[in-house]
């Protein structure tokens, strides 16, 4: 079977023409637009970059958005203040606080503080332990989207064998929690229910043997921010490859001296793949799309 490049652009593309739809319909039906709120801590490029591109993709669809720039100075109080603010503004129908936190914020207390009906990042215990239950959650953005993109193209996953690389709470727990799901977990707006079933192994740092491991995966799911990780003895013929990857690294013939790389050895492990995420434009724009889906989910809960 020859290679075929999960193209997240794309399908993120196609997925916001189909929400901007939906919300279409629904202004003229007399509805208000749906309104996401975004706190921003301090001035990091990556996290500036990243809130840029969802503002921009909101006003693609129609979705209202609000940045609630913060001085990295603020305390962990008053920055908990600001989330409850947000909790009780029946304006706002759901609320992301882009990652990462200054050090001296604790990360987990201020995701606790958020209702879990306005999380749109789906980052909180409640949402995360729902989703662990198969009852109706707010799924995090980046394993959503990558369910999608698996979704999209027709790959199943029911009975394969996915190999994750990863066990952060935002991409590799909940990523291999979705995937093993009995298909009851269906999701408004998901196109399939046929998604999930697999057999899971979620590997680390501290996994021995990964090339082992990862050459029995029917489907590997790459999120360690390490670039260069996987390489092409790790990856058996036909595989599918999913890389979560965004890393800098320097690159003088760039404009801006440095380029964007996954966690793939991609010109040697795409030639063995069915199919494979680039990077930039697979995992990341469907990461993007997967919050307005979200956004638009909490707006449906939040107006019945
Ligand atoms: P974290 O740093 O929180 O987690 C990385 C995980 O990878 C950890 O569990 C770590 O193991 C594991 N790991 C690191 N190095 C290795 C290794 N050599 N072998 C095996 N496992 C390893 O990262 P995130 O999950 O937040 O993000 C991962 C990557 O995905 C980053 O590059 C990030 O920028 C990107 N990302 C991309 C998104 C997108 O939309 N495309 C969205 C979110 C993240 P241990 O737990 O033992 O330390």
């Amino acid at each position: 079977m020859p290679m075929t490049l999960l193209d997240g652009k794309q399908i993120a593309a196609d997925i916001r023409a189909e929400l901007r739809q939906e919300l279409d319909t629904l202004r003229l039906s007399g509805r208000r637009a749906p309104k996401l709120g975004i706190v921003i801590v301090g001035e990091n490029p990556a996290s500036v970059t990243y809130v840029n591109n969802k503002m921009r993709a909101c006003a693609e669809v129609g979705i209202e958005a609000e940045r609630i720039a913060l001085s990295d100075q603020i305390s962990e109080q008053e920055l908990l203040e600001v989330v409850r603010r947000l909790n009780d503004d029946s304006s706002i129908d759901g609320f992301i606080v882009q990652l990462p936190l200054p050090s001296h914020i604790n990360e987990a207390t201020v995701l606790s503080a958020i209702d879990y009906r306005k999380d749109v990042d789906g980052l909180t215990p409640a949402n995360v332990g729902r989703t662990v239950q198969g009852q109706p959650a707010i799924v995090s953005a980046t394993p959503r989207g990558i369910r999608e993109l698996l979704s999209r193209y027709h790959i199943p996953t029911a009975g394969k064998h996915v190999v994750v690389i990863g066990r952060s709470n935002i991409v590799g727990k909940p990523v291999a929690m979705l995937l093993m799901q009995r298909p009851y977990l269906s999701l408004p707006g998901m196109s399939a229910a046929s998604l999930g079933d697999a057999t899971v192994t979620i590997c680390h740092s501290r996994t021995q043997d990964l090339p082992a491991i990862t050459r029995t995966a029917d489907i590997i799911i790459v999120a360690a921010g390490c670039p260069g990780l996987l390489t092409a003895d790790m990856v058996r013929q036909g595989a599918t490859v999913i890389d979560v990857g965004i890393n800098r690294i320097d690159d003088p013939d760039s404009p801006r001296g440095y380029r964007l790389v996954g966690d793939v050895d991609f010109q040697n492990v795409a030639p063995l793949c069915n199919y494979i995420t680039p990077v930039p434009g697979g995992v990341g724009p469907m990461t993007i799309v997967s919050l307005l889906q979200n956004t638009l989910q909490a707006y449906k809960n939040h107006i019945s």
